[in-house]
């Protein structure tokens, strides 16, 4: 069992894991090879101390290699469960893979994207954020596809081939995705509706309002609601609440960087991570 799983691989998440080294802590972090877009797509940073206009790329290269001199290495995966037990965590990632912690960091960024209407209300009931986990429930069915990124395309393609019709929205330029059973949508969906379950999606065009028939929705973003990671978590509807030592209301469980709100700042996320990575450790040596 680890003693902590850091959830994200920006910069709240790198400032942890470099202060749970310092401390010889045993840690996963679970995220991305390449860190963060929020990194690397920085035109030039003025704004953190020393930083007189370096680009995205280069402090990416940076925080790589300073990674590798530390030996610390960033596990490919997307969490999709956090689980408070009772003296544990279990955390789950959307390729099937299962971990335990003493304790856990959240620092996987800010929800992207407006939230849809009916989207948090029918979250579980015909909603979902994850093509490999929930996909195979709409052999046969349609679906809409709601997707927020280029990277995402090709979950957006997985699900299309399971379901009978799939009805795309992208919500971003270049997509490069079509077939026989795709209908694509350059619209953003103004509501998700249904009963017990989703049953449509409404989106406006030319001023009139359109419904489609649908048996699930999925919407495919980098930053997810909190919540719907980490069960049980506090949050104030957008961002984790913490307290000074950057504890959320799960013991055990941490926060920082842009997750826990504004404002959304490299140099907060490094504070936020150093600190919570500070409380990791006091809270295991207490145990
Ligand atoms: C284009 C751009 C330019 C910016 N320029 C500046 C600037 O000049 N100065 C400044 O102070 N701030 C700037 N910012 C804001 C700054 O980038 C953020 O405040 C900062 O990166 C937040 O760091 P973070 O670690 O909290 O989150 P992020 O950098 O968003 O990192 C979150 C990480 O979590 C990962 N993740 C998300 N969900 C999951 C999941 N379910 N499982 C595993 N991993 C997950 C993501 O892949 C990512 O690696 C800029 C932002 C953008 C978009």
């Amino acid at each position: 069992m680890f003693d902590c799983i850091i959830v994200g691989s920006g910069l709240a998440a790198i400032s942890a894991a470099l202060t749970l080294k310092a401390n010889a802590k045993s840690f996963l972090m679970i995220g991305e090879k390449n860190l963060s877009d929020k990194i690397s797509k920085a035109e030039e940073i003025h704004n953190y101390p020393a930083f007189l206009g370096v680009s995205g790329t280069a402090f990416a290269e940076l925080l790589k290699t300073q990674l590798e001199n530390e030996e610390i290495v960033v596990t490919q995966g997307r969490v999709n469960g956090v689980y408070a037990m009772k003296e544990k965590f279990a955390v789950t990632t959307q390729d099937g893979g299962m971990y335990e912690s003493k304790t856990v960091i959240l620092a996987c960024g800010v929800e992207s994207g407006k939230r849809i209407k009916g989207e948090q209300e029918f979250l579980g009931r015909g909603v979902s954020y994850c093509a490999t986990c929930d996909g195979a429930l709409y052999k046969n069915k349609k679906i809409a596809v709601v997707c927020l990124a280029k990277k995402f395309e090709h979950e957006a393609k997985y699900l299309s081939e399971i379901a009978e019709k799939t009805y795309l929205f992208p919500l971003y330029k270049g997509l490069d995705l079509s077939g026989e059973k795709i209908e694509k949508i350059i619209k953003m969906p103004s509501e998700i509706v249904g009963e017990k379950r989703v049953k449509g999606v409404l989106y406006e065009e030319k001023g009139e309002a359109k419904h489609l028939n649908v048996d699930g929705v999925f919407i495919l973003k980098e930053g997810l609601p909190p919540d719907s990671i980490a069960f049980g978590v506090e949050t104030d509807g957008v961002s984790v609440k913490t307290d000074r030592r950057m504890q959320t209301n799960l013991k055990g469980c941490f926060a920082c960087g842009d997750i826990t709100g504004r404002p959304y700042q490299y140099a907060k996320a490094v504070g936020e991570g150093n600190v919570a990575a500070h409380s990791v450790v006091e809270y295991l040596n207490e145990k």
